[in-house]
């Protein structure tokens, strides 16, 4: 089936590396930008592949481009809804091909193609011949894929705006809906092929932890293919509605995790946090000497006031494990009103970058925005703790109780 494709393409790659040393270009990622959409139309003109922009062979080794990667599909029975967990998986299948790494999702992809594969003769075109073939045999809803791969800077550029409407059309929409108004959440172990023990619970208020999934994407998905990745998860009773702690959840967790996690608070940091992957947007961090959560991105690049980067507090508590003070997630989940609001919400939050800050400007509560420092305003533990004395952060109530300093009593 790739006998037009010069190198291997198999699941058993996709936990490969491509590291600097073996590294021929890199497309998207922090340096430069990119993103990957998947779009259901009409009159889709089956195994049309293009690239626009420079194919591999004309780049220099060590240039970093930009990438587009836009998938076109078409089927009687494809719905819209349908789109952005089709386009989760093409990060898995991208990473199929032998000498191809990607990372990420949505616009913060971010890939690498190696030099073995270039002396194969290895190009983008074939990247995209492959993700049109095994498309097709993992979706057999669809009928007709046309890819186009953009390398152009200026048709990058473009490209990305048109890509981050769509998402905040489909991350608006899940918006509307709330926890209690469901009676159904649902469960995506897509991750597990590298944290063999992680569950995503998506719920109406709590988008997946990798940005791309929401609730009325997984209902989507679990119609389309009940014996999937993702798949219904019935709520049960309610053990703490605050919490976000629910009888069946923990069943069902229980059981998709062999054992390994037993309950999941969802709208929590402590006891019992949602576990995390490595996918993760961002990471929310308990600081026990001020009693506060600090919130990190995966784009920040300083240190966080723990005195770590963001790669390496990832590090440490991704992996499907369940760490206690941490918990991945998505920046669309802390536009949710219930956003940690067993701990406090926003009035908990004691730092955050610039960048989310800003992102999120009309989500946090008015009387607490201007309390939350950034590393613009300070950066050790010293700093913040006289940047939220100074502007009378609610947490400063809370630190000058002694009882406060047993986080576990919370
Ligand atoms: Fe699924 Fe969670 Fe992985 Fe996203 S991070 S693909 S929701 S398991
Ligand atoms: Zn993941």
């Amino acid at each position: 089936m790739f006998e037009d494709i010069p190198v291997d393409v198999s699941p058993m790659y996709e936990g490969e590396r491509i590291r600097s040393a073996n590294m021929f270009v890199e497309l998207a990622g922090p340096k430069s930008l990119g993103a990957e959409l998947v779009q259901v139309e009409e009159n889709v003109e089956d195994g049309k592949i293009e690239v626009i922009g420079p194919e591999l062979d004309a780049m220099q080794e060590g240039d970093i481009h930009p990438l587009g990667i836009l998938i076109e599909i078409q089927g009687e029975h494809l719905e819209k809804e349908l789109e952005g967990v089709i386009e989760r998986r093409t990060h898995e299948l991208c990473n199929y091909v032998k000498g191809f790494m990607h990372l990420n999702q949505r616009d913060a992809i971010w890939c690498r193609v190696s030099k073995e594969a270039l002396a194969a003769g290895f190009k983008l075109e074939h990247l995209a011949k492959t993700l049109a073939i095994l498309f097709k045999e993992e979706f057999p809803l669809i009928e007709s894929i046309a890819i186009t791969i953009l390398t152009e800077p200026a048709k990058v550029e473009e490209f990305v705006a048109k890509a981050k409407e769509e998402y905040q059309t489909r991350d608006a929409r899940a918006r509307e809906l709330s926890d209690e108004d469901v009676d159904v959440f649902y469960g995506c172990v897509m991750c597990q092929s590298f944290a063999p023990t992680h569950v995503c619970v998506v719920t109406p208020d709590r988008t997946a932890l990798c940005g791309a999934i929401n609730w009325f994407d997984c209902r989507a998905a679990a119609k389309m293919d009940p014996d999937g990745p993702i798949f219904e998860v019935e709520k049960g009773d309610i053990i703490d509605n605050v919490k976000g702690e629910y009888s069946n959840v923990n069943s069902v967790l229980t059981e998709r995790s062999q054992g390994t996690v037993e309950r999941v608070f969802l709208h929590s940091v402590f006891e019992y946090p949602h576990t995390s992957c490595g996918c993760f947007e961002a990471v929310a961090f308990y600081m026990p000497e001020l009693d506060g959560i600090g919130i990190v991105d995966r784009d920040f690049r300083g240190e966080t006031p723990l005195g770590i980067p963001f790669s390496a507090m990832a590090g440490q508590c991704s992996g499907g494990k369940q760490v206690e003070g941490f918990t991945g997630l998505s920046l669309e989940y802390m536009r949710s009103p219930k956003f940690l609001q067993a701990d406090g919400g926003y009035e908990r939050v004691v730092w955050l970058p610039k960048e989310i800050k800003d992102s999120l400007e009309e989500f946090i509560p008015e009387d607490i925005k201007d309390k939350i420092p950034t590393e613009e305003d300070a950066s050790s533990l010293k700093e913040i703790r006289s940047f939220l004395e100074e502007k009378g952060h609610p947490i400063m109530e809370r630190i000058k109780t002694p009882e406060a300093e047993v986080p576990e009593e919370e």
